[in-house]
């Protein structure tokens, strides 16, 4: 499978420095930053700095160094929030049916309140 990748997209151009960023941990091949709209107290966006559009993308194609880099990042990030105490969900929307806006891969990090059901209507 291959997958196009938009270089023009929100998060390359924050990853080229071309626009800027609340950074809250960088690592060799990651990045994580507050997210501009956030829908939790806590709401980080962790991203690989490589150039992949979605999850299944990234397993795909990303190097096993890439990809403890980028599941370490988030595994900190939890940890500098100090989210082992109660608790955080993970969400990674792909394509249209996962309503995905931004079109390079993005892990969310919800956490600060309860949050309700994972989905909210099957209907929507
Ligand atoms: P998704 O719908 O999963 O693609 O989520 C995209 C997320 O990116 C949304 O939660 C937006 O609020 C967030 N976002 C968009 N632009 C920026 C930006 N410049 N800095 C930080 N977060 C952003």
């Amino acid at each position: 499978m291959s997958f196009e990748y938009d270089n023009q997209n929100i998060f390359a151009k924050i990853l080229r420095g071309e626009i800027p960023n609340k950074t809250v941990l960088e690592t060799e091949y990651s990045l994580a930053f507050l997210d501009i709209q956030p829908q939790a107290p806590v709401h980080i966006l962790v991203i690989p700095k490589g150039l992949y559009v979605t999850y299944d993308h990234f397993a795909q194609d990303a190097s096993d160094a890439e990809i403890a880099d980028f599941t370490r990042c988030v595994g900190e990030v939890c940890r500098q929030y100090g989210l082992e105490k109660n608790g955080f969900r993970l969400i990674a929307n792909a394509g249209h049916d996962g309503v995905q806006d931004v079109p390079h891969l993005h892990v969310h990090v919800l956490a600060g309140r309860r949050l309700g059901r994972m989905i909210e209507s099957a209907s929507q």
